[in-house]
């Protein structure tokens, strides 16, 4: 702190509104002049010199020690005169910048500093979040800020029954969670807002729909990494004691404990989970994130036609690209806290199978972390065209599923079908007398024609086994051109609910075209028209589906 403002002097002023000043609160006093920022600047020099080597006299290599390691700036605060602005000016060749409160002329671009080297008029309630963006510093959550405890030991923690204190999503209201990327200017860091009711408004055992929606903002950050930070979110929230969290998009579930409420617990504890993690562990690739939690009905689905329109720009941007055409496809594991022998291979034309994570969105997250859990997998050999067999995935999954799983097939679900966990958004299983195949989403509640509800299915599969005959997939994949490519494809498809064929319906023609089967789409049965296998038969028989003259399944 150095100079002073119509004689009245900075430090002056902090001790007459009370604030503590001095090196425990590190707002140390230089002196009355503006001159005086002079021994902040040595003390950088000497900082440089102690810590990064420099000899004295060497300003070429002091500034980039000091651009790059020593994160200061300068905050100019009042009325500029034109020392203040030369001393302002001297500090950018150490690489700090400087931001005004008043209208004093601005110098943007990049070059000497890392950012911009002046930057005018920024209001005091964002002038330290401003100071903190142009001088790239990055923010540290030391400690997550929940009132219960935190930790990797409560991954896979259930919330049954009696406990729940509210569920959301699940099938029951919609929730949703959806990252997304804004301007600089548009997120606050740190800002966490709940609209609408929170648990604090509503009886133990009650419902709640649900959006959340993160808005991540950094000079660095790049649209592609959305769905990385989003597919955290399961992990994230679930290491929170008396939290339950399954799913991801449109499909997530989460249970809060009436423990976790007795303890403080809100909604808005959840937003801060995904502050503080995202900041731990993806630090490096953003600079802010917000986060805002609808749970109103009318908002929540209004926020949820935006995240499926930005879900279906993800998932479309992986179209046109073919297995054939890349040597390397990605693993992913990272679902093994709840399925620890599972193993994702993701290849162009095999989506994940929550829907989540594309070969590009693998790739991505391999990128920003190399020893995360999307790891780049050869393909090696090609031990079976038809099914989706690869030599080199073989190995690399007997290593990732420590010898659970010896060989899989990325196109069959009756040959080494690829292991499942709960995430997945569809599970498909062999229906024998229609001499088909069908696929229900985690939304359809009711009763398949296969006798087993989705949950039964899930809970029969979804743990990391392989289990011919029934396999695990994203709603994207159904429509992907390798989908049960070993069974015969999309035309072995003879029922799924009506719900999840509208979703996906102008794909689901599209592929039928492709496939010399334009009705396709009118010949899968759907709960409307068949409850059982039998009923599925006599629709399918119906409507001539061509599975009945494909080579039989089993
Ligand atoms: Fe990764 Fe597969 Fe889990 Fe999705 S379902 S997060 S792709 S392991």
């Amino acid at each position: 702190m150095c100079a002073q403002d119509k004689g009245n002097r900075f430090a002056k002023q902090l001790a007459e509104a009370g604030v503590q000043i001095g090196w425990p609160t590190r707002l140390v006093s230089f002196g009355p002049d503006i001159y005086q920022a002079v021994f902040a600047i040595g003390f950088a020099c000497r900082v440089a010199m102690a810590f990064g080597g420099i000899r004295p006299g060497d300003f070429r290599r002091n500034l980039i020690y000091n651009k790059d390691r020593t994160y200061a700036f300068v905050l100019a605060l009042g009325d500029v005169t034109d020392e203040w602005y030369a001393n302002a000016a001297g500090a950018i060749n150490w690489g700090f910048p400087t931001i005004a409160d008043t209208p004093i002329p601005e110098i943007l671009p990049t070059g000497i500093c890392t950012y911009e080297h002046v930057v005018a008029n920024i209001p005091h309630d964002r002038i330290v979040q401003k100071a903190v963006e142009v001088r790239g510093l990055k923010v540290q959550v030391a400690r997550v800020p929940v009132p219960v405890s935190y930790g990797p030991a409560f991954e896979g923690e259930r919330v049954r029954g009696e406990d729940i204190y509210v569920e959301m999503g699940g099938g029951r209201t919609v929730a949703v969670e959806w990252t997304t990327s804004k301007s600089m200017e548009e997120v606050e860091d740190g800002r966490v807002e709940v609209i609408g009711k929170d648990v604090t408004d509503i009886p133990e055992g009650s419902r709640l729909h649900f959006a959340m929606v993160a808005e991540v903002a950094g000079r660095n950050f790049q649209e592609d990494f959305e769905p990385i930070l989003e597919r955290q979110n399961h992990h994230l929230i679930n290491q929170a004691q008396g939290i339950m969290h399954m799913g991801q998009r449109d499909i997530a579930w989460i249970r809060v404990s009436k423990q976790n409420v007795e303890k403080g617990f809100r909604l808005e504890h959840i937003g801060r989970i995904i502050h503080a993690k995202y900041h731990q562990d993806f630090g490096a690739i953003f600079d802010k994130v917000q986060i805002k939690i609808y749970t109103d009905e009318e908002q929540v689905k209004n926020i949820l036609e935006q995240a499926r329109a930005s879900y279906r720009y993800r998932d479309a941007r992986i179209e046109g690209m073919t297995d054939e055409a890349v040597d390397t496809f990605y693993s992913c594991v990272l679902c093994q806290s709840f399925a620890p022998a599972h193993v994702c291979l993701v290849s162009p034309e095999r989506t994940g199978l929550c829907g989540a994570y594309n070969w590009l969105d693998c790739r991505a997250a391999y990128e920003i972390n190399p020893d995360g859990p999307n790891q780049p997998v050869k393909k090696g050999e090609c031990l079976s065209e038809l099914h989706g067999q690869f030599k080199g995935c073989n190995e690399y999954v007997r290593k990732a599923s420590r010898q659970k799983t010896q060989s899989v097939s990325l196109y069959s679900l009756l040959v080494d079908p690829m292991t499942t966990c709960g995430c997945c958004e569809c599970i498909a299983a062999v229906m024998p007398m229609c001499n088909g195949i069908m696929t229900v989403d985690r939304d359809f509640t009711d009763m398949t024609p296969c006798g087993m509800k989705f949950t039964t299915l899930a809970g029969a599969v979804g743990g990391g086994a392989q289990t011919p005959g029934f396999l695990g997939h994203s709603k994207y994949n159904i429509t992907q051109r390798k989908f049960l490519k070993a069974e015969g494809g999309l035309s072995r498809i003879v029922w799924m609910p009506r719900r999840l064929k509208e979703e996906i319906k102008e794909r689901l023609e599209q592929r039928g075209e492709e496939l010399g089967i334009p009705n396709l789409s009118d010949m899968i049965a759907d709960e409307t028209v068949a409850a059982t296998e039998e009923e599925v038969l006599s629709y399918i028989t119906e409507k001539k589906h061509p599975c009945l003259s494909m080579a039989p399944l089993m």
